[in-house]
């Protein structure tokens, strides 16, 4: 159900930002159409989130982590351990060293 919301949410996003841009390009009148449509769209993944989220901070739940660097993968080299010092929540990043090939 909250896929169902996010999915919802995004299109309506990506509708508005698409509506902006033809507004801006060619010059429509579609009054405040885009902003209202990105509004709704935001407001339906934000609700979503704080429904059916189960992290207990509520900037968590609609993917607003907190993410702290808190150490290096055993297994990948260059991988560093991300941690959320809400909810704990932990991702990895690979980052490359910049070098090409
Ligand atoms: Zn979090």
């Amino acid at each position: 159900m909250k896929d169902k919301l996010n999915l919802i949410g995004y299109s309506l996003v990506f509708l508005g930002v698409v509506l902006f841009i033809l507004k801006s390009t060619e010059s429509i009148s579609i009054y405040y159409i885009d902003y209202i449509t990105i509004t709704i769209g935001i407001g339906i993944v934000l609700v979503g989130g704080l429904i059916y989220g189960k992290e207990k901070h509520l900037l968590c739940r609609i993917g607003w982590h907190r993410f702290e660097h808190v150490g290096r993968d055993a297994e990948v080299k260059f991988a560093f351990i991300y941690k959320c010092n809400r909810c704990g929540r932990t991702k990895r990043v690979v980052r490359s060293t910049g070098g090409v090939g």
